[in-house]
């Protein structure tokens, strides 16, 4: 039987995970909850880098990687491929596809946190949804500019800043009050892709807003690539 290592920390990384027995193992970074419902095993924690993953997996005999992390994980998504490749096993990866722009929209494309400032400058009302970067600049907000930032985990306020615990999938109504109430004037996002946070793109496409996009990482080339949690499990199945 073939052995299972899921590297996770994703809903749909979660998705697999309930799906897979007790020869199994779910790997989290350990920075979100770790479930403890799941019927196959879990671990949490970094395994040391490529070399570490690759003695992971064969000291555990795993037969098979599936790279589920979040498409901006990218240290974790080469270190699986360099170790599957040490340790001869194969590794495939779940890869949601990206967002893309529709009639309407005004996206401005971002590489780094320093382009993404400088494209943030005409703006007033920012609605940050890239996770917890922000939270190191909140002393650098300049003084036309009142950020709210949503993350996971609850973090104080500051004078120029509102701080917003919250934990998706976030629906088109609920994204349409915080906007009204909030009045941002632009948002700025990963392209996650996938269902559960799209919903702020189609409310800033209602209210004229811009994007401010930060570009996905380059990932490297894996045995399978996959687009859902569906179509994965298929193949697992088979
Ligand atoms: P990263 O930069 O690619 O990885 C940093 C280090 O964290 C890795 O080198 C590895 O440590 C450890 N790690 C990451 N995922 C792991 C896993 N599933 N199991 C065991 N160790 C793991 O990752 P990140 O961007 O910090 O994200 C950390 C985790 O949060 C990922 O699992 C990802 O799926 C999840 N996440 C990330 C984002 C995002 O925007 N980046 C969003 C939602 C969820 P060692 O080198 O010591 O093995």
């Amino acid at each position: 039987m073939t052995r299972v290592l899921l590297l996770g920390g994703t809903g749909d990384a979660l998705k697999l995970a309930r799906q897979l027995g007790p020869a199994h193992v779910y790997s989290l970074a350990g920075l979100g909850k770790v479930p403890d419902d799941l019927n196959c095993a879990v671990r949490v924690g970094g395994f040391g880098g490529s070399a570490g993953l690759a003695r992971y997996v064969a000291s555990e005999g795993i037969d098979l990687v599936i790279d589920a992390t979040h498409p901006y994980a990218a240290q974790i998504s080469a270190n699986a491929v360099q170790a599957c490749r040490a340790a001869n096993v194969p590794c495939w990866a779940l890869r949601r596809p990206a967002w893309q722009p529709q009639a309407g929209d005004d996206w401005r494309m971002v590489g780094d946190w320093h382009e993404l400032i400088g494209t943030l400058a005409p703006f007033r009302r920012p609605l940050f949804t890239l996770g917890r970067e922000p939270l190191a600049h909140l002393d650098e907000i300049p003084p036309h500019q009142f950020w709210t930032v949503r993350v996971l985990d609850s973090h104080p306020d500051t004078a120029r800043s509102r701080i917003l615990a919250a934990r998706g999938p976030f629906t088109l109504d609920g994204e349409r009050a915080l906007f009204a109430l909030l009045a941002f004037d632009v948002v700025v996002s990963k392209n996650s892709g996938g269902g559960a946070t799209e919903a702020k793109l189609e409310v800033a496409r209602e209210r004229g807003l811009p994007v401010i996009m930060l570009r996905r990482p380059l990932l490297p080339d894996v045995d399978r690539e996959f687009a859902t949690v569906a179509e994965l499990l298929e193949a697992l199945q088979a």
